[in-house]
């Protein structure tokens, strides 16, 4: 693999806000929805739930993970 597209920071930011705030991934650059898949870390003997979220762009192929971080109360 080479040079692997990837998103500004500002970019990067936007959609950590829409995600955040519950709403569907969209691509800052075309506007197509992004394809959610959530990677396991597969030690659950945490102390604390660590989940990560890849986001993928499936027109422009960026993609993006995201550290979601749990365990206080929304
Ligand atoms: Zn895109």
């Amino acid at each position: 693999m080479t040079e692997q597209a990837q998103f500004e920071p500002e970019e990067q930011r936007q959609i950590r806000e829409r995600v955040a705030a519950g709403a569907k991934a969209v691509c800052p650059r075309d506007g197509s929805q992004m394809t959610v898949r959530s990677i396991g870390g597969g030690s659950f003997g945490l102390g604390y739930a660590r989940r990560r979220e890849w986001l993928i762009c499936p027109v422009c192929r960026r993609s993006v993970i995201f550290d979601l971080k749990r365990g206080t109360r929304n």
